[in-house]
């Protein structure tokens, strides 16, 4: 039986840019023998817009900055848009198509991958791609994640928490607060972020002053954490209840690069060794922490785990994890399924099938 994949990009996030990457390669790969692809695009104002692609709905945003494939997202398959049908409940989807089968949603960062559409997936019951509403909302809150990992004996960074109010009612005070419990340098980032946005390596006052308005304007909380000289390396997790820890990868940080920022992600992708240059042993430590994180946190589909390897001490940290991370075909976690045997359009007919496994089971 023909699917039909309601494939969801862009959205409210920081992150709606690398939606939109994520989004047209998964247009271009998904089998188009076995689905139909019926392409949502979200707005950077939340609007939902049907019969667009990921590169029209990009030049609709005039905010936006230009993806650099854009030749490849113009090739995307528009299907025609079946009348729209009366609906109980009017709702963003049911303008689309009288039935999406499974939606595969695209969007990174906030309203994406923190539960909320899964939420509202859930309501209609429509199978959808990813982890359900708890696992995501949990893993997009750093804080939340290391309480749980830390609970779960699996080793995070030092880290504290603080809040955008008190930053703004007594800034000298938060900063002093921070200036006792971490040395320079640390790092700076919002609770719920993601693609290092608003994320900072910082190595003074000022610069920790700057850092901490910085992730505050994207979110309500943000972490401060001790700075790991490290390695960084990655591993994939596809599967509900059988699960698969793919090989690990490496990204290596350029030297001219501070860390592991938006321009190393993006504009200049940093190298990928996969498998990661590392002894069998850690290898296997970093898969078996990936799996027990997998089901602490309460996740299913599929999830990317952010280790730090310490360079001295050799020491693993899970940093944190991603429950739909970004996903064109040159990124890490289609890189490392396809180390591990699973090839991208095949990757994207499994995550298919465990929507509906997954959905299924829920009943
Ligand atoms: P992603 O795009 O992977 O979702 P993110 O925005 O959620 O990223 P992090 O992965 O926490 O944010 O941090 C981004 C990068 O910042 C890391 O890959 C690393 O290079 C650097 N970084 C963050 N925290 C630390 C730390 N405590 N010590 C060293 N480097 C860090
Ligand atoms: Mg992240
Ligand atoms: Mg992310
Ligand atoms: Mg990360």
């Amino acid at each position: 039986k023909r699917l039909s994949i309601g494939i969801l990009f862009g959205g409210r996030s920081s992150e709606h840019e690398a939606s939109l990457a994520s989004a047209a390669s998964v247009l271009k790969h998904l089998k188009q023998d076995r689905f139909d692809l019926v392409p949502i695009g979200i707005t950077q104002t939340g609007q939902w817009v049907t019969q667009t692609t990921p590169y029209e709905l990009q030049h609709r945003d005039c905010e936006s900055q230009a993806l650099n494939q854009p030749e490849q997202l113009q090739h995307t398959t528009i299907v025609d848009m079946a009348p729209h049908y009366a609906s109980v409940m009017p709702h963003p989807l049911s303008s689309v198509t009288p039935k999406i089968d499974v939606i595969f949603p695209l969007l990174h960062g906030t309203y994406g991958e923190d539960g909320k559409l899964q939420g509202l997936l859930e309501m209609l019951g429509i199978p959808y791609v990813g982890c359900g509403v708890l696992g995501g909302a949990i893993s997009m809150d750093k804080e939340k994640t290391k309480q749980i990992l830390q609970a779960t004996g699996l080793p995070v960074v030092d880290y504290k928490s603080y809040r955008r109010a008190e930053l703004e009612r007594n800034p000298e005070r938060i900063l002093d607060a921070i200036e006792d419990h971490f040395d320079y340098p640390c790092f700076v980032k919002p609770a719920n972020g993601g693609s290092s946005i608003g994320v900072s390596k910082v190595r003074s006052r000022e610069e920790l002053r700057q850092a901490a308005f910085l992730a505050a304007s994207y979110d309500q909380k943000i972490l401060v954490e001790k700075a790991i000289n490290c390695r960084e390396v990655e591993c994939a997790v596809l599967g509900n209840e059988d699960l698969l820890a793919s090989v690990v990868g490496e990204v290596l940080i350029r030297d001219e690069c501070d860390f592991y920022d938006y321009h190393a992600k993006y504009i200049e992708p940093s190298t990928k060794v996969i498998p990661a240059e590392i002894p069998d042993d850690l290898a296997l430590e970093v898969q078996q922490q990936s799996i027990k994180a997998f089901r602490a946190l309460e996740l299913s589909s599929l999830a990317r785990f952010d280790f730090f390897l310490e360079k001295e001490t050799k020491n693993i940290y899970l940093n944190e994890v991603n429950t739909l991370p970004s996903f064109t075909e040159d990124c890490m976690y289609p890189k490392l399924c396809e180390a591990s045997g699973l090839a991208y359009p095949d990757l994207l007919e499994r995550l298919i099938e465990l929507a509906v496994e997954s959905y299924e089971d829920r009943q």
